[in-house]
């Protein structure tokens, strides 16, 4: 049988940086909050995680164990293991269900529920996701020094990261890691061809990418193998090339699996944009209660619906997640605690009159 109902301000909905520490944030408030996290965590593959004031290097798991115990101090919010499967919006705020079929009702939700990553289909790549196959130098790039550096590109298609931005991306903030080899792999575009080079974002860039050292190879490629200590990027046009990590930028980003099927238009007030993110407000809307200045809005365009983290902003880190998670807790405190005064205006007069007191 499932648990009552339960009556709360908060229910954020993901135990990443993000709803970790949105909650932690509105705990202080000493309102109440429910916490539901279903354990699919974005950055699950990784052993080390970087960039993390306090935990660069350590494992991505002992970052959220650490805010998860600092949490669990503050009585106010209750965190649950377990995955919300509908979330609805109605008169009185929003009626989530758990796959145990217990409902919690809350007044603001914050919806923290991070992206799940669709990588090239590239035999052997998804088994290296995280490991040798990285997609960020901030998370993983100083590691990859000194050893043989791929960095993929795949054909353009709708919904995917250009090439031309990803090879900017390389030679930009990958410049100053010394490789004794580099290989661009364009997976079979054919960049002696202008639309080649064009389609593989490297049009105009040929001699850069030369004198930088890098060798352009454009067999596609078969599969990748782990040879133990390196990867084999297999051809079935030519011999296989050796290489440490490999950059791959993946073809897609959606929601976490576990929340894709009620995040839908009517429930959020907008559709699903780029790389899985959620609508954001529009840029019309009136200010937030409390606008965290210079910080991002959380809201989305359903009212007390916030978002936070790779949800609402697929590229962010987990600091800057964390950040988001902090921002839209505070601006929904301040919403409910905004209400309260506009309901008391009106309560209490009629309070008064009931009880024949004048103003
Ligand atoms: C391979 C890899 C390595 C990375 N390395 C780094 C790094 O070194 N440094 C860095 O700063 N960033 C790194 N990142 C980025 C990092 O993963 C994200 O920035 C971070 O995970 C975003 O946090 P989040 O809380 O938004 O989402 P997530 O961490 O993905 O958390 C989402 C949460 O929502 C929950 N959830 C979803 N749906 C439901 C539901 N229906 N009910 C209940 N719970 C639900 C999930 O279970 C989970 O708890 C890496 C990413 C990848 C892919």
């Amino acid at each position: 049988m499932a648990a009552a109902p339960t009556l709360t301000d908060l229910l954020v909905i993901g135990g990443g940086p993000a709803g970790l520490s949105a909650a932690t944030m509105f705990a202080r408030t000493l309102r109440p909050g429910v916490l539901y996290d279903s354990g699919v965590y974005r950055n699950a593959p990784a052993k080390e995680s970087h960039t993390i004031p306090g935990f660069d290097g350590a494992d991505p798991a002992a970052y959220r164990s650490k805010a998860a115990a600092d949490l669990a101090r503050y009585t106010n919010i209750e965190v649950r293991k377990g995955k919300i499967v509908n979330l609805v919006r109605d008169d009185k705020g929003f009626t989530a269900t758990d796959a145990d079929g217990r409902v919690t009702t809350a007044r603001k939700v914050v919806l923290a529920t991070g992206v799940k990553d669709n990588l090239p289909p590239i035999p052997g790549l998804a088994a290296q996701w995280g490991r040798r196959a990285l997609h960020c130098i901030f998370c993983h790039g100083t590691e990859t020094a000194n050893a043989r550096m791929g960095f993929l590109l795949t054909p353009p298609a709708e919904g995917k990261v250009p090439n031309a931005v990803i090879v900017g991306m390389i030679l930009s903030v990958w410049a100053a890691i010394p490789y004794p080899a580099k290989y661009l792999f364009t997976h079979g575009m054919d960049t002696s061809t202008e639309q080649g080079a064009k389609d593989a974002g490297i049009w105009g860039l040929e001699d850069v990418l030369s004198m930088r050292g890098f060798t352009v190879v454009n067999d596609k490629i078969e599969r990748i193998e782990d040879t133990g200590d390196s990867l084999s990027v297999e051809f079935g046009s030519r011999e296989a090339v050796p290489v440490a990590n490999l950059l791959v930028v993946p073809d897609s980003s959606e929601p976490n699996g576990d929340a894709k099927a009620w995040l839908t238009e009517g429930l959020l007030g907008g559709a699903i944009g780029f790389g899985g993110a959620l609508p954001p407000i529009g840029p019309d809307a009136p200010p937030a209660a409390m606008p965290p200045r210079g910080g991002v809005d959380p809201r989305t365009p359903t009212p007390g619906l916030f978002w936070a983290g790779n949800a609402g902003s697929p590229a962010c880190n987990v600091a800057m997640a964390a950040s988001h998670g902090q921002v839209a807790a505070a601006v929904a405190a301040h919403e409910i605690g905004s209400e309260d005064v506009a309901t008391a205006k009106v309560v209490i007069p009629k309070m008064h009159a009931a009880m024949g007191r004048r103003h």
